[in-house]
């Protein structure tokens, strides 16, 4: 429907649930795709490389930078985050929608950059789930802790700034709801020129 293919940018806050959402929508649609992502932090248990991410060196990273292959990029806890133009070209170029999982700094970028990308962020079902399932969260220090939950309250403060909010309180009804926005978005007329262009 769409001209060509939507660059989507989904954000949220660590504990939040993009990585599930996101894992079943791909499961729902083979519309879309991952634009995978580049990174100098270590690969965390059952992560592949080239699948979760691109694992690399700072130096490899800095060299992506220095070639200009990089559309964004971001130090988010001590480690290089960055959107390949590759991982984005790739699924563009098949007619898909690229999916940027990036955080607020990086989808301000990149609504700098292509105005017409859609921004969706998803919140949590309340401030004192978050914090709950923040605290919670495997043996970290109280310091650590405080860490995070100061990064959660900072990142929600920019959610003003996206075009769509889905709060994941039920997985199900999420996933139903990012894919709705995906599909609206393929529909909005400012995106589908091209079909008018016959009737004229
Ligand atoms: P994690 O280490 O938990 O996989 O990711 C940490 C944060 O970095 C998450 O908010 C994730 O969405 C974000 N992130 C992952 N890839 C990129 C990227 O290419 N650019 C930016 N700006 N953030 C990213």
């Amino acid at each position: 429907m769409a001209d060509s293919g939507i660059l989507f940018v989904v954000s949220a806050p660590a504990g939040c649930g993009k990585d599930t959402i996101l894992n079943e929508l791909f499961k729902k649609t083979d519309a879309a795709g991952y634009a995978v992502s580049a990174t100098t932090r270590a690969p965390r248990e059952g992560e592949e490389n080239g699948v979760h991410y691109h694992f690399l060196s700072r130096e490899e990273f800095m060299e992506k930078i220095s070639q200009n292959e990089v559309l964004e990029y971001t130090e988010y806890c001590g480690n290089y985050y960055g959107t390949l133009k590759k991982s984005v070209d790739d699924l563009l170029s098949k007619g898909k929608d690229a999916v940027l999982k990036i955080e607020i700094e990086g989808a301000m970028n990149i609504r700098k950059q292509f105005p017409e990308a859609c921004l969706v962020f998803i919140l949590p079902p309340s401030w004192e789930v978050l914090e709950t399932r923040l605290r919670n969260r495997g043996t970290e220090t109280p310091e650590k802790i405080a860490e995070r939950i100061k990064q959660a309250q900072t990142e929600l403060s920019y959610a003003e700034n996206y075009d769509y909010l889905i709060v994941n309180d039920a997985l199900e009804t999420a996933v139903d709801d990012l894919l709705s926005v995906f599909r609206a978005e393929k529909h909005k007329r400012s995106r589908c020129g091209k079909l008018l262009e016959q009737f004229k």
